[in-house]
């Protein structure tokens, strides 16, 4: 039985697509700590790694003055790399020590890292140990941002996946959504109107603003995805009854509208009453849209692998303000999640799965597009060679999503460019 629904598209993208495998460039999995703290509101992440994690995630998030950050690394010392302590108990020590000082926080997170990896740690055991002890107190569970196989994205997947287990069943006979993703709470916001407005109730986000917003899931579930990489998640979910529908992502004005025609269907909402109420923001969405692709019509743009957010960007930036794709590179290409997007694309669009660091860039420098979308480390080096980028890291921080941010995401792939012609204008000045 198919698990996938809404599915009006072809499921394949007609085009090349090769697969790379080499050198990556890319943020690890720790790095989703930063809008996952920001959006479950009483959770703390405790990486359990080494310094140099613990200066990724303190420099990637900035210092927090007035506000007690809700994240912190538990350092595994020389010692307890070699073998030679019992690290558990020092985790026991550090997490009774967290949570009777925290009265705030209601879910514990603990992060696996390259290191805990490497001397096989297993923190999901220890979670649902300390789970037992600390029972009346606080929700702990354990997911993995190492380096070693996920990318920054995926964290995010890892993470909601940790939580599916205890997700309550749906009551039979129920129906709601899973609108799955982080998304910020002003798109959620814009999101519950417009479900309301077409009578569809029962909707939750997941993750939601707090821990214990966990939505029920069984039959009669249906799950959108908001963000592109939550596949892991959307499988587990898919596996406790629930359907995916398939639809392209709501970024940009056609991509909303089809993102919420899609739920519409399913739930068999009138045509007429769908259109009357996407209308307004659809149009909305266009004219704010209008300046950015003056700028952008005609440019190319080339994807290099880093936020899994490559394929639908290069068809909002293709369909909806009139740029050329080069190529697109991602880090992943999870065809469940990605049906929606494929067929939207231009035939001939190259797709890239995977990185081998030398020869992507090659391709960037052969063929010299006018923006590069990429990982930061990389910016700097296609910067100085006279190549315009964005940063991709970006896209994920930034509300993106929906017919009211359609003016905000082309006004980022614009804005490299725009100053470019400043520069330009500049130095003939
Ligand atoms: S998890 Fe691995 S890649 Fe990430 S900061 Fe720690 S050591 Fe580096």
């Amino acid at each position: 039985m198919s698990s996938v629904i809404a599915s009006s598209v072809e499921e394949h993208h007609p085009g090349p697509q090769t697969q790379e495998r080499g050198q990556r460039a890319v943020f690890c999995g720790l790095t989703s700590i930063i809008w996952l703290h920001r959006r479950i509101q009483d959770a703390f992440f405790l990486v359990v790694g080494s310094r140099t994690c613990a200066h990724l995630i303190q420099s990637a998030a900035g210092v927090m003055i007035f506000a007690e950050p809700r994240f912190a690394t538990a350092i595994l010392s020389e010692r307890d790399l070699a073998g030679m302590a019992d690290c558990h108990e020092e985790l026991d020590r550090v997490v009774g020590e967290l949570i009777s000082r925290r009265g705030g926080i209601n879910r514990l997170f603990l992060v696996g890292s390259c290191p805990s990896e490497v001397i096989k740690l297993d923190l999901e055991t220890a979670a649902a140990k300390l789970q037992v002890k600390h029972e009346n107190r606080v929700r702990i569970s354990a997911f993995s941002g190492s380096g070693i196989e996920t990318t920054f994205t995926q964290g995010e997947d890892q993470c909601l996946k940790s939580t599916v287990a205890e997700l309550p069943s749906l009551a039979s006979g129920e129906q709601n959504l899973i609108v799955l993703g982080t998304v910020s709470d002003i798109v959620e916001d814009q999101f519950r109107r417009l479900f309301d407005d077409l009578g569809i109730g029962n909707v939750s986000f997941y993750p939601g603003r707090k821990a214990g917003d966990l939505p029920a899931v069984g039959k009669g579930t249906r799950v959108i995805a908001a963000q592109p990489f939550v596949g892991e998640t959307a499988r587990a979910l898919i596996d406790r009854g629930a359907d995916l529908i398939s639809a392209p992502f709501p970024l940009g004005a056609e991509g909303s509208k089809s993102w919420f025609e899609a739920v519409a269907s399913v739930y068999d909402v009138p045509q007429e009453r769908v259109q009357q109420i996407l209308e307004l923001p659809y149009q909305r969405a266009k004219r704010a849209l209008a300046p950015h692709r003056a700028k952008l019509e005609g440019k190319r743009v080339h994807f290099l692998p880093d936020s899994q957010l490559e394929i639908p960007m290069a068809r909002f930036l293709s369909e909806e303000c009139g740029l050329e794709v080069s190529e697109i590179g991602t880090p992943f290409h999870d065809q469940l999640v990605m049906q929606g997007e494929l067929a939207r694309l231009a035939k001939d669009v190259s797709i890239v799965e995977g990185q081998d660091l030398d020869p992507a860039l090659a391709r960037v420098r052969e063929s010299r597009p006018d923006l590069t979308v990429c990982g930061m480390g990389i910016a700097n080096a296609l910067e100085s060679e006279g190549l315009r980028t964005k940063w991709s890291i970006e896209l994920v921080f930034s509300p993106v999503q929906g017919f009211d941010q359609a003016g905000d995401l082309a006004a980022l792939f614009a804005k490299p460019l725009v100053r470019q012609d400043i520069l330009e204008v500049g130095s003939w000045s």
